[in-house]
Formats: structure tokens, sequence, C-alpha cells
């Protein structure tokens, strides 16, 4: 229920009393009638290569993408679903590498109407594009991803320049007041000590939304367990064991500063103090119950619908193809539902859904 009201907080624009329509259906069948958000991973393109991506985190660009979903079966899957009203995310890879994403974008809330988010790293929005989105109001939020200031949020994403380009087109952005944004970054060994000054700086800059998100890592032991599958790049989040002491404590009273300065950060998920401790001591017993799965799904860059952003090689079907809805209540669906409730996969225990 916290993560409910969190989300509401983050993304007031998103709730509606079909919320809790749906809550009915949710739990006499385990899942709602219709998906609430469609999470696309348009592309696995991107310029930079983050320490803290768990896709790209190995260091590997991905300069182009085979079989990419093209723009007319996006929108087709689009008009499908529009009635359904649900959330539309866009993230990648960096959805703005895509030529085609802002015609994307203007399917999705002009010619569907649908509620829309965009998580960018901000460094390929040209002024064009900036006005053109701001102008439109072609998303709800826009989400920029940064992992620290300047150099060092250099050395994180592994491209020099990367803060002064984001940074020119936030205070662009601000100035428009087109969009409303959000600076979302994540909790790591790199940034933990930096992260007041980081919120301080940002609000600073007039954005009135800062997002820290928990990391999804894995261990070493359990990656094996899992024989590999997971998405997670090796060198990225799969740790060797658990995070020391001293940064777990350290990195918990930081974020007990952060919300008490800043009542406009949000921490996702919000932990109490036990399952902090739990989630960055790799504690197994902290596995919790997956609900995203039941009111949500991914669609991977090659248009495949996969319940998951960490379970790509369990496709469920694929947009253009398959009827979304259809697809969302039938059997199969049900069953890989059932499977990852029952497989308490290592994943699920640190995940921020
Ligand atoms: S910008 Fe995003 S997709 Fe690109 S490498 Fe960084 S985290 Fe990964
Ligand atoms: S990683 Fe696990 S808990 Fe998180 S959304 Fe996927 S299935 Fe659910």
């Amino acid at each position: 229920m916290k993560n409910l009201f969190n989300y509401i907080k983050l993304y007031p624009s998103f709730f509606n009393w079909k919320i809790f329509s749906e809550g009915a259906f949710f739990s006499a069948w385990g899942h709602t009638r219709a998906p609430f958000s469609v999470n696309f991973q348009i592309t696995d393109k991107c310029n930079l290569k983050c320490k803290a991506c768990s896709f790209f985190g190995s260091g590997e660009r991905s300069s182009s993408c085979a079989n990419e979903a093209d723009l007319e079966s996006i929108r087709n899957f689009l008009l499908s679903i529009s009635k359904y009203k649900p959330v539309v995310s866009f993230g990648g890879g960096e959805p703005f590498a895509r030529g085609d994403f802002l015609e994307i974008l203007k399917t999705a809330k002009k010619e569907c109407g649908l509620k829309t988010i965009v998580i960018t790293n901000g460094t390929l929005l040209g002024d064009e594009t900036i006005n053109i989105i701001s102008g439109s109001k072609l998303t709800d939020y826009l989400v920029i991803s940064l992992y620290n200031l300047y150099e060092k949020h250099d050395e994180i994403v592994g491209v020099k320049g990367a803060f002064e380009k984001t940074l020119g087109n936030i205070r662009k952005l601000v100035k428009l007041r087109g969009v409303e944004l959000i600076v979302s970054t994540v909790l790591m060994e790199e940034n933990a000590r930096d992260l007041e000054r980081f919120a301080g700086f940002f609000l600073n800059e007039g954005v009135k939304k800062i997002k820290i998100e928990h990391q999804n890592f894995i261990t070493e032991k359990e990656h094996e367990a899992f024989n590999g599958s997971a998405v997670f790049c090796p060198g990225t989040f799969i740790k060797k064991g658990r995070f020391d002491e001293q940064f777990i404590k350290e990195a918990w009273d930081v974020l007990g500063r952060i919300r008490k300065a800043y009542p406009s950060v949000f921490v996702k998920p919000p932990l109490s103090r036990k399952e902090f401790y739990g989630w960055y001591g790799a504690d197994p017993a902290a596995a919790g119950k997956c609900h995203f799965i039941k009111h949500s799904f991914f669609i991977s860059p090659r248009g495949q619908i996969i319940p998951c952003q960490y379970f790509n090689n369990c496709v469920l079907g694929q947009i253009g193809r398959d009827d979304p809805i259809r697809l969302w209540n039938s059997m199969n669906y049900r069953k890989a539902r059932e499977i990852i409730e029952r497989g308490s996969f290592a994943m699920c225990s640190r995940c921020c859904k």
C-alpha cells in the first residue's frame, strides 16, 4: 500500500478512480482486467554506458537494434489498447536514440489520448525536440536519469560532458514549463555520500521532484542459482556479497536526512529501516511479493510482450500479432504469473516495482 501512495504522490496525474474499481477485480482474479501500465523498452540503442545500467553497464554499447519494433506495429498496438487507458511508459536504452521517437510519442499522446512518461538520459534532446515536447505537452512526465554532479556523473555514465549537456537541457525545459520534470537517480556506493547535495542542486535549478531508486542488484550466488538467465549484465549489478555495513549505515542516515530536508524527494520503494538493511545486506528473507506482473507489463525493443524487464526470456506475446487484452487474461499469462510468484527469484527480492 505504501508503494501505491508513493506512486500517486510522484505521478498524481496518473491517479484515477479506475484504480479502486480495478482493485475489486484484482482481489477476485489476482490481476487487473487490463494492464494499468504498458512499459516500452522502445529501443536498446544508447549513447551512454552507465555503470548503473542493468542492460549496458558492462560497457558494451548498442548502436543498432536488429528487428526493432517498427512505428506501424507500435501504433497499431497503442490503438488497440487505448480504450483501456493504460499509462504508457517509454524507456530504453535511450528513447531519443530512435529517430522516430517523437512520432511514437505523438501517437500515444495525441492520437490515442494516453497518459505518458518518458525516461531519458537527457543528452539527446536538441532545442527543436525540447520545443516540440514542451509546446505540445507530449508527455505527462519527463524523467531524467542522473547519477551525480558534473565529472562524477560523467565518470559513472562513461561519457565526458554528459552532465553539462543534460543540465543545459534541464534548464531549457524548466524555463519552458511545458512538461513536469523529475530527476531520477539510483543509490550507489559511488554517489551515496553526495545525494544530499545532488537533491539540493536540482531542486534549486527548479526541478520539482527528485526520485531516488534503490539498487536492483543480485549476488553472485543468486545469479548462479538462477543459471545466469536474469538480464543483469555481469559486472554491473551482480555483487560479490553483501554491501559493507559502513555503507548500509551511512546510506540509511543520508536518506533519513534527505527525507527530512526535502519533502519533494521520493525514495522508491519506500523501505523501512529493517527492509533497507535486509535489501543491502542481501538478506534472502527480504524477498517480497510481486504485484507488478498482475497490473502491468513490459514490451521489449523487438515488440515482445514480457512480464517484466528482468524476465526478457519469458516472451508471452508479440505486439502487432496478439490481441493484448486476450493475452493478458489468457491461461498462459496466468501460468507465468504463478510461476514467477512461486519461484521466489532473486531479483524479485530487491525490485523497485
Ligand atoms: S542512459 Fe540508461 S540505457 Fe543508457 S547506459 Fe545509461 S542507464 Fe543504460
Ligand atoms: S523483478 Fe520480480 S518483483 Fe520485480 S517486477 Fe519483475 S517479477 Fe515482479
